[in-house]
């Protein structure tokens, strides 16, 4: 994997995103202040805006750049904690060599990244919700060792039921605590467009696996 690959997931990540944008919309201004959708696009759009840069360079750089260019141009809660995913998966992209473990240990660490930043975990109705099982689940499976594309499409369904999982939960976390009770009810925004992001990722190396 290197930059090229990232340009090729940030294509398909922005892809899913302005498809759904509507969606995320009408989600985020149920429990937050409408904003969510327009951070991500403005972040992504960023970033293909640099896309010469990215893909001229190894993977770890690649997301360094791109770390520093989303906490740079997105505002909101999002964009420190996109950034941090980003940075968190740099830092532990040394010594890659096409072994699904050292993937699975780089995105751990983007999410452990997110999870300092953010300062939540699980249950507190956040992106925490998609990110944090979609990264245990990618350590279990790479230690049961199925195929690559295997791997690519277990993923998305456990970060759909990640989403899924928020509808009933009690936002403590961000914008949507000040709701309390209000919040039941509603699927997270960040957890729907981690989930959106992360299928779209997945789809995207599962075709260059072909
Ligand atoms: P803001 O809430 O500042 O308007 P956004 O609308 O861009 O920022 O992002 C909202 C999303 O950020 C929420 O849906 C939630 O998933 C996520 N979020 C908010 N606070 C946290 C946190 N402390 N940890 C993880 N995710 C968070
Ligand atoms: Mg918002």
């Amino acid at each position: 994997m290197n930059g090229k690959i990232l340009v090729d997931c940030i294509d398909a990540a922005y892809a899913s995103i302005r498809q759904h944008a509507d969606e995320i919309k009408v989600l985020d201004q149920a429990i937050g202040d409408g904003d969510h959708v327009f951070n991500l696009i403005r972040g992504l759009e960023a970033l293909r805006g640099i896309r010469g840069d990215i893909e001229g360079q190894e993977l770890g750089p690649a997301l360094k750049l791109a770390a520093a260019k989303v906490l740079s141009t997105v505002g909101g809660s999002s964009g420190p904690l996109f950034s941090s995913l980003l940075m968190g998966m740099s830092k532990a992209s040394d010594d890659l060599n096409g072994d699904p473990h050292d993937y699975a240990r780089m995105f751990a660490a983007g999410v452990k990244a997110v999870q300092d930043r953010g300062k939540t975990g699980r249950g507190s109705k956040t992106m925490m919700d998609v990110l944090i099982p979609v990264a245990d689940r990618l350590n279990e499976l790479v230690e049961h060792a199925p195929s690559v594309s295997q791997i690519l499409i277990e993923l998305p369904k456990e970060a759909a039921r990640g989403t899924l999982a928020t509808r009933d939960m009690l936002a403590t976390k961000g914008r949507a605590s000040f709701l309390g009770e209000r919040s039941l009810g509603h699927i997270d925004p960040g957890a729907r467009s981690s989930e959106l992001m992360i299928r779209a990722v997945c789809e995207r190396i599962s075709e260059s696996y072909h």
